[in-house]
């Protein structure tokens, strides 16, 4: 049953995703320097078109470097030795940015949330006053935690930031923008960074930062200079020059002007609109073949879903999805390895790829000893997507 040839693979990974063929064409185009006139119209082009995906006013800055990167770049343009720091820490992504500020000498106080679950409004607003007479910094949050599959209500948790403290909101977008609506002034986020390779449909190896009013106030004023990571280089450097401090990735950034192409012609809200609906699919397919979701209704991400199997081993489901389908999903992360299986749907993913993905896994289940419910899953998600429609 494995797949016969070898360019059908089928990537349902959160991270890296497939990339779409005019991606891969423009990034085939000829190179340019990064000190020329060609690439100050092409990083001016993309860092302006991206505004709308980021929600902010302000020109997107690239790095070349994976997402991670630009978490540490939020945590060093903004919180310095001793600088006391909240970061909500609701999976390992939560937790990577705990780890990167107390690497960096900040005094941490992590608000630990249920893996699996999503921190309320109520939860943060509790722990800011539980810390009452502490100067708060910045405030750490995931946007979507892809370790669980939960997108956070960052609209609520930046209004909660701004009525209760002074601090800067600063956020890991990395596996949701590219899917999902935000504004930066009206959210209240100061910082939002993301990576090329997730719903942006590129290849790895960039990394996005977007800032409002307040975060570029904070970049600019930043007492210690870093070096790679110094925003205040990227922001000068674009605003003299129209380029970047160091020579860029520059075949992604052509990449990444083929993708707002790609966005404009969809709608930046089809665009959102097409990832509820893949959630949606998911998840209705999903619970007809009586598979557990690891999160609720509420807390579910567009972007990626993670399934709790019970009786039946979520690595076992994982392997033979890709030995006989070439499907590549992907496995739980620390607490959750072992239990969960996850399948990304962001980016460059129609409700036709969901549908294949769902088939597989109804062979699959029956290749486990299930009673076959071949059609089962499909025939659901057809019903949401006709729905759509
Ligand atoms: C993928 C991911 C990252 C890490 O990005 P890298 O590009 O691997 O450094 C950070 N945060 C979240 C939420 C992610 O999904």
């Amino acid at each position: 049953m494995s797949s016969l040839f070898l360019d059908q693979t089928y990537l349902f990974t959160p991270g890296p995703t497939p990339i779409p063929n005019q991606v891969n064409a423009a990034m085939a185009r000829p190179m340019i320097g990064h000190r020329s006139p060609d690439f100050s119209v092409l990083i001016e082009d993309v860092a302006t078109r991206l505004q709308p995906v980021f929600g902010t006013k302000h020109p997107v800055m690239i790095l070349t470097s994976s997402g991670t990167s630009a978490l540490e770049a939020a945590v060093v343009n903004t919180v310095h030795e001793g600088d006391h720091a909240i970061v909500i820490v609701a999976g390992s992504f939560g937790d990577r940015l705990a780890t990167i500020a107390e690497n960096y000498g900040a005094t941490v106080h992590r608000l630990n949330i249920e893996w699996g679950k999503s921190c309320s409004p109520e939860q943060l607003e509790a722990f800011i006053d539980s810390l009452a007479g502490t100067p708060i910094k910045a405030v750490f949050g995931t946007f979507n935690e892809t370790s669980t599959g939960v997108l956070n209500p960052i609209h609520a948790l930046g209004k909660v930031v701004k009525e209760k403290t002074d601090a800067l909101f600063l956020v890991d977008g990395v596996s949701c923008i590219g899917a999902v609506p935000v504004d930066m002034e009206k959210d209240n986020i100061d910082l939002l960074v993301t990576s090329s390779q997730k719903a942006l449909m590129l290849p790895p190896g960039l990394a996005f930062v977007a800032f409002s009013d307040k975060g570029l106030k904070a970049i600019r004023e930043c007492p210690e200079r870093r070096f790679y990571l110094d925003l205040k280089r990227y922001v000068d450097t674009y605003e003299k020059q129209k380029s970047t401090p160091f020579t860029p990735a520059v075949s992604l950034i052509q990449g990444a002007q083929a993708v707002c192409d790609m966005i404009e012609e969809e709608g930046w809200v089809n665009v959102i609109k097409r990832h509820l609906l893949l959630r949606d699919m998911i998840r209705a397919g999903v619970r007809e073949l009586g598979l557990p979701l690891l999160t609720s209704e509420a807390d579910a991400s567009p972007t990626v879903t993670a399934v709790k199997p019970e009786g039946i081993s979520a690595p076992d489901i994982q392997k033979a999805l890709k030995k006989d389908f070439s499907i590549t999903i992907a496995g739980g992360q620390k607490d959750l390895k072992g239990k969960i299986f996850r399948i990304g749907h962001m980016g460059y993913c129609t409700p036709f790829d969901v549908l294949k993905v769902l088939s597989a896994l109804e062979l699959t289940l029956a290749k486990f000893g299930q009673t076959p419910r071949f059609g089962a899953a499909v025939k659901k998600a057809e019903e949401v997507w006709v729905q759509h429609v």
